[in-house]
């Protein structure tokens, strides 16, 4: 074959592609609930938006932008990210009018130039939600609230929220100036990759994972923070334990996007290494002034779908399984191709799943195909049933049969209904 997949992205189908769905479903129901409604902006934006927005100094700007010019000599950019795209929209549709609170999910494919592999991908996918519009503690706490609760609903047991404040514009700089002075004096022991962001982000060399000894020697960013920002962290933590929503401090945890003001939060499965992080988030005071925009206070978060669906509990998967087939045509004549199509046509009307065999194979293979796609009844359509106009109506999970007119069998599979079939209709 000439043509492959581009490194680092994937294909989706069969049994995977209904996992994500799935999935997809149970997330956009949860935030649904939490009173989020759904915003889908574009796959590509000004690339500027993204250098103001996350910053020059991070990875994603620096390193792993999909960069191209249109026809016209516009800079774009794939999206890396979606906050700064929601934060765009937000302004540019005057949302900020409406006052109060505005929540919004989003859930698509972000783009990045990074080393593939475990958990890693170039085209990945994120769920996400952001608060826009309020500073309060609480919404914080909304915020970590949701992501846990979709974590729970998937069934992944043992999570940990880990939690920091990463300060604001007022203290961040005399912590920052700190940091450097202090890691001009570890230069030798650092990365060549950190040596580097001394100068441009030293906050980045938390991230490092392949400088943990030093970290212990550096100065802690919750030992700086101004009194609107150790104010806001206590609060934050006096309403997480008030919901009992159990977390760890991470003095550490510091998120590789420049617009992170005060809380950064992740929540990770332990023992996953490298990849742990499940989901990342926190608050971006400053996003909406690097977008152009007045001051506007925001909190979200976002996870990697691949990792959820890769990560999901096997017990949960196992329920997930694939959406299962409740009819099955099985045709044994030519024809049967008409009465087949336009009786599993009739029974899709019911909200039934029908599927009709036209490979033409035996009738074992065809039956093996029935019983793999876990279906619950088999309706064989030979040249006995064509001369009399019935079908042969097997229930394949208790092997009875069942001869029905083919004009009854929309009513046979009606009263079947709710007992055999769960939902109908
Ligand atoms: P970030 O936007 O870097 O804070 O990442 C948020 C979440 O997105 C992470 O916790 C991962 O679950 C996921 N993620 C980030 N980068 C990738 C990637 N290259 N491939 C797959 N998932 C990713």
């Amino acid at each position: 074959m000439k043509y492959k997949r581009p490194r680092g992205t994937q294909d989706l189908f069969g049994i995977q592609m209904e996992r994500w769905r799935k999935v997809e479903r149970l997330l956009s129901g949860s935030a649904q609930r939490y009173g989020y409604s759904e915003i889908r902006t574009p796959i590509f934006e000004m690339s500027e938006l993204f250098i103001r927005a996350v910053g020059e100094g991070s990875d994603i700007v620096s390193k792993e932008m999909y960069l191209f010019q249109d026809k016209k000599g516009r800079n774009l950019a794939l999206r890396p990210e979606n906050t700064a795209p929601v934060m765009r929209a937000f302004i540019e549709n005057a949302l900020t009018r409406r006052g109060g609170l505005s929540r919004f999910y989003y859930l698509g494919p972000m783009f990045r130039y990074d080393r593939p592999q475990a958990g890693r991908y170039r085209q990945f996918h994120q769920f996400g939600a952001e608060a826009i519009g309020s500073s309060h503690p609480a919404v914080d706490a909304e915020i970590i609230d949701l992501s846990l609760h979709v974590f729970r609903i998937l069934g992944f047991q043992g999570i940990e929220v880990r939690l920091n404040s990463v300060g604001c514009p007022r203290c961040r700089p005399g912590f920052t100036e700190r940091l450097k002075d202090t890691l001009q004096h570890y230069r030798e022991e650092l990365c060549g990759n950190c040596e580097g962001r001394i100068e441009v982000n030293p906050l980045r060399i938390f991230d490092c994972k392949d400088c943990q000894e030093i970290k212990g020697k550096l100065p802690l960013i919750t030992d700086y923070l101004c009194a609107e920002c150790r104010d806001h962290f206590n609060a934050l933590q006096d309403i997480l334990r008030g919901m009992e929503i159990d977390f760890t401090l991470d003095p550490l945890l510091v998120r590789g996007l420049d617009y992170y003001t005060k809380t950064a939060y992740e929540i990770v499965l332990p023992g996953k290494g490298a990849q742990n992080a499940l989901c990342g988030g926190g608050r971006y005071d400053g996003l909406a002034q690097d977008c152009g925009a007045g001051f506007i206070p925001a909190v979200g978060f976002s996870t990697g779908i691949e990792r959820l669906v890769e990560n999901i509990p096997p017990s949960v998967l196992e329920e997930m399984g694939g959406e299962k087939t409740d009819v099955f045509f099985i045709i044994l004549e030519e024809g049967g191709y008409p009465v087949a199509l336009s009786r599993a046509r009739a029974l899709r009307s019911l909200g039934l799943k029908a599927e009709v065999e036209l490979s033409g194979r035996s009738m074992k293979k065809q039956l093996k195909t029935a019983v793999d796609a876990k279906a619950d009844y088999a309706i064989f359509i030979g040249s006995d049933e064509l001369r009399r106009s019935e079908a042969t109506v097997k229930n394949l999970i208790t092997n009875q049969q069942d001869k029905i007119p083919f004009s009854n069998l929309e009513t046979y599979f009606q009263n079947k209904g709710e007992q055999d079939l769960g939902e109908i209709g």
